[in-house]
């Protein structure tokens, strides 16, 4: 019935979480509250490397897409467990630096870099930047002139891929806002370009299709194509590139009847398809990169809330308002995700009662869920949003001066405060009188 392996129901009928009390875990920490299970991230992130090991002999980097989830803490985990990080943006290196992550493992994406996160990424000695457009290409090259500095770049690619998901996740088209496009020559071209810029080296491509991806066949589409450019960019240039990053993307489990494939199998499946792909163009296989971030951390998160006002508007629908909403996650405002929820209280019980879990904002689509089927509810009990660890705190906002939830980690058996919860103080430290 529900959607994570950490999830389960006591004998007092309550959800648990890692093995923990939810309706405890809400009474000691308050609710809205944000629950991580450091176990399964943990997990995961070992999962994706032990297949790259089995597949491909270890020869990949796994990042984690820190967008998904950026906090001191789990930037500790994901050092921890010898990951790589993918920043979009000078807060998350800054916050992956503070946490002590290894820059030399942190490559730094973004369709419009400022000239201050180029300067930063610089300074603090990155892997590398993923290159989007030429204009980017420029300034990197001269700013890295300017410093005497030699840097290590990647391309993002359009390889033209449709990746089955919805249109405000999908990447992989030539009408995007992220990447060079190859139908157009545009790629090629930067290529070409960046092959003479005397301060940049171009070590390999990077292409990313879009995210929540149930099927493993765009990706090895995307794989096909991008080791075909490859092989295009040997015969034209001389030069081989060693590199290729083929983005995130893996679908997890919002809903129990979601059907995503295993992480080990999404490398097999991947792997399997660069070999092929370089077989069949003679190409010496690459190193290889990937960075999820929602199948790494997505599972391993559920928000708790407190049931208020229930609404029934007969013959129409009931609203169930509970104490957070689209400041907490926007995901259903933006873009109609689905989840399961549950009445953490009776977790047990059936799925009878339809509702439509609303938040507390002044926002008619301040909604977590529409016609959703949970425990007949009460104020006061609690109410679980599952799988949302991924791009939900990451997305929060103080819409309303509503301060943001704790998040709270749990690991065997033990809970402690990741991200305290913020305060109204918080919400005045930068106004001025
Ligand atoms: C968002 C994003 C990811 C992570 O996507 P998930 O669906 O969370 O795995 C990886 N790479 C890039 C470039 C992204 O924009």
């Amino acid at each position: 019935m529900y959607v994570s392996e950490n999830l389960g129901v006591n004998e007092r009928g309550h959800l648990t979480f890692g093995g923990l009390d939810t309706l405890a875990l809400a009474k000691e920490y308050g609710t809205p509250l944000y629950l991580m299970d450091e176990d399964l991230i943990r997990k995961n992130c070992r999962a994706l490397l032990d297949a790259f090991g089995k597949y491909y002999d270890g020869n990949a980097n796994v990042s984690y897409a820190s967008k998904a989830l950026s906090c001191v803490a789990i930037c500790k985990i994901m050092a921890e467990e010898g990951m790589h990080l993918d920043v979009v943006s000078g807060g998350e290196l800054f916050t992956a630096l503070r946490a002590g992550f290894p820059a030399e493992r942190i490559h730094f994406h973004g369709n419009n870099k400022t000239e201050e996160e180029l300067r930063f990424g610089l300074d603090s000695k990155i892997d590398c930047f993923v290159v989007d457009n030429l204009y980017e290409l420029e300034r990197l090259e001269a700013i890295a002139a300017e410093q005497d500095q030699q840097v290590r770049i990647y391309f993002r690619i359009k390889p033209g891929v449709d990746a089955h998901t919805h249109s405000f996740i999908r990447t992989g088209q030539i009408d995007s806002k992220f990447g060079l496009a190859l139908e157009n020559g545009e790629a090629e071209e930067a290529v070409a370009r960046a092959l003479q810029c005397r301060h940049l080296t171009l070590a390999g491509l990077h292409c990313h299709i879009g995210s929540q991806i149930f099927d493993m066949e765009p990706f090895a589409h995307a794989a096909q194509i991008m080791i075909a450019f490859l092989a295009q960019i040997r015969r034209q240039h001389g030069v081989t590139l060693g590199e290729l990053n083929l983005g995130g993307g893996f679908g997890i489990r919002y809903l129990p009847e979601d059907d995503p494939v295993e992480l080990d199998e999404c490398i097999r499946l991947l792997t399997q398809a660069v070999k092929a792909a370089c077989d069949a163009e003679g190409f010496p296989l690459p190193r290889l990169g990937i960075e999820p971030g929602r199948s790494i951390v997505g599972p391993a998160g559920i928000t708790l809330y407190t049931v208020g006002a229930i609404k029934e508007i007969k013959g129409i629908r009931t609203y169930v308002a509970v104490d957070g909403g689209m400041a907490d996650n926007p995901r259903y405002a933006l873009y109609q995700s689905p989840y399961t929820l549950a009445i953490a209280d009776r977790a047990g019980d059936p799925r009878d009662f339809k509702a439509t879990v609303v938040g507390r904002c002044c926002e008619s689509g301040d909604i977590l869920q529409e016609h959703t089927m949970i425990q007949a509810p009460r104020p006061g009990d609690v109410l679980a949003v599952l799988a949302t660890g991924a791009y939900n705190y990451s997305m929060s906002s103080n819409y309303n001066r509503i301060p943001r939830p704790a998040m709270v980690l749990v690991s065997q058996g033990r809970a402690r405060v990741a991200v305290r919860r913020e305060t109204y103080e918080d919400l005045l430290r930068n106004d001025c009188e």
